[in-house]
């Protein structure tokens, strides 16, 4: 009978380390990719966030686009999404956008040797 248990003790240590072993790749290559921004952000709502800028309503210049917005994070705007210095639950879509657009200096040109 004790051995029973033992075993079963073992069984169970065994099956959750291994489960732990399997899901913790999955949470760093969330945190590493950042989850998108909670649909429930009071900030997001706010501002009249949508993750697909044509949806949004009150959009009067179909340019803008959160790839196109100084908050946006990534400088090159070619990430598909990035962190917003403004909704912070989540990273945002580069084809979001939100009523506190605002557009990204141009980048300054290169510098010609000589
Ligand atoms: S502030 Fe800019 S980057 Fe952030 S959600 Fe609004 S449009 Fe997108």
């Amino acid at each position: 009978m004790e051995k029973n248990e033992s075993r079963r003790l073992f069984l169970k240590t065994l099956s959750l380390s291994l489960g732990a072993l399997l899901v913790a790749p999955v949470i760093k290559f969330q945190q590493a990719w950042g989850a998108l921004v909670d649909a429930k952000d009071p900030v997001a709502k706010a501002l009249g966030y949508v993750a697909v800028a044509k949806d949004a309503k009150d959009r009067k210049d179909k340019t803008q686009e959160c790839s196109k917005c100084q908050f946006y994070g990534d400088a090159t705007g070619k990430a598909k999404s990035a962190k917003c210095q403004l909704i912070t639950s989540g990273d945002v879509a580069g084809a979001g956008w939100c009523r506190s657009f605002s557009a990204r200096a141009p980048a300054a040109p290169a510098k010609k040797k000589s």
